[in-house]
């Protein structure tokens, strides 16, 4: 029998690693599964958060110390999927899978935004997930949107398959090569095509193509969560952070300004209590 765990912290930022000390304080079982971010390392200087008066790569070497002092522990995966599954939540990172009563998303924000088509062609020709869905694409044509540097090894990796990988890289230098890689310097305005991708388009010019993958930090929430109530590109949460799926709860930039670290690690530990409410409240059913 797989294990199931009283909640399951979706998300590597302040937001997550405050759910994931409250959860660890609560003794809720938990299992914390993300990417650490890079937001918590960018602050030129950190002046308005308690206690925090160095950078953000102090504030972040702080919180990686506390992490090592309370035991708390990340499991570094790409979450690419949640679903509902009996009485349960399952999360999916590729081939592996974990199962949850309860599901805190803690996922940020993409600073560069949602291309139009994005969301509409999901699962029909649009991916964030390389490792997923890149050989589904053995010997075509296809695009990969990349946010930051960081996933040029996943547009790489598409790069085995494809028969050409058009790198749209949304940053100025890449060290992207390779015989079947073409790198492009532009933004994209639409995805487009009928009931499958046909194209990626830049203002008139079209890109002709049979997939696009957007990698890159936080995919919107409704393409992770199948679901999940949005308020524009935020999820969408009551003053417990609920959100309109019984037992998923969000925190942080994911539900909405102002983007701070203080309103982040706020979120994540009021999300982290009424997680455990919710697992209470199972246990008397
Ligand atoms: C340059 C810069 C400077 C800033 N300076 C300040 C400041 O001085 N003061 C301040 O208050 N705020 C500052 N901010 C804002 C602050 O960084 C954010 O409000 C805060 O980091 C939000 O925390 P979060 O945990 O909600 O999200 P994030 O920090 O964005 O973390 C989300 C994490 O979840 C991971 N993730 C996303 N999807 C998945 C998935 N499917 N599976 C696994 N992991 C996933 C992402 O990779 C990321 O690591 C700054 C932001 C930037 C960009």
């Amino acid at each position: 029998m797989q294990k199931v765990y009283d909640t399951a912290i979706v998300g590597g930022g302040i937001a997550a690693f405050t759910a994931a000390l409250t959860a660890k304080n609560l003794l809720l079982d938990y299992v914390w599964l993300g990417e650490r971010s890079d937001k918590l390392r960018l602050a030129e200087k950190v002046t308005n958060f308690p206690a925090v008066t160095g950078t953000g790569a102090d504030f972040a070497a702080a919180l990686q110390a506390q992490m090592e002092a309370e035991g708390l522990v990340l499991t570094e995966r790409r979450i690419d999927g949640v679903f509902r599954t009996g009485g349960f939540y399952t999360l999916t990172a590729g081939a592996e899978n974990f199962l949850s009563k309860t599901v805190i998303l803690a996922t940020g924000v993409e600073s560069k935004g949602v291309c139009a088509g994005e969301k509409e062609f999901l699962g029909r020709g649009v991916s964030y997930c390389a490792v997923c869905d890149g050989a589904l694409y053995r010997g075509k044509k296809i695009a990969a949107v990349i946010s930051s540097p960081k996933f040029e090894e996943e547009a790489e990796y598409l790069a085995k398959f494809a028969d050409t990988v058009y790198c749209v890289c949304l940053y100025p230098v890449s060290c992207l090569a390779g015989e079947n890689i073409v790198v492009l310097h532009k933004t994209p305005t639409a995805v487009s095509g009928g009931s499958h991708v046909d194209a990626l388009l830049f203002g008139e010019e079209r890109l002709e193509v049979s997939g696009v993958f957007f990698l890159k930090n936080s995919a919107p929430a409704d393409a992770l969560v199948y679901g999940i109530g949005m308020d524009g590109p935020h999820v969408r949460v009551g003053r417990d952070l609920s959100t309109d799926l019984a037992g998923v709860f969000a925190a942080g930039d994911v539900t909405g300004r102002p983007y701070q670290y203080a309103k982040a690690a706020g979120e994540g530990c009021v999300a982290a209590h009424s997680a455990r409410a919710f697992v209470r409240s199972m246990g008397k059913n």
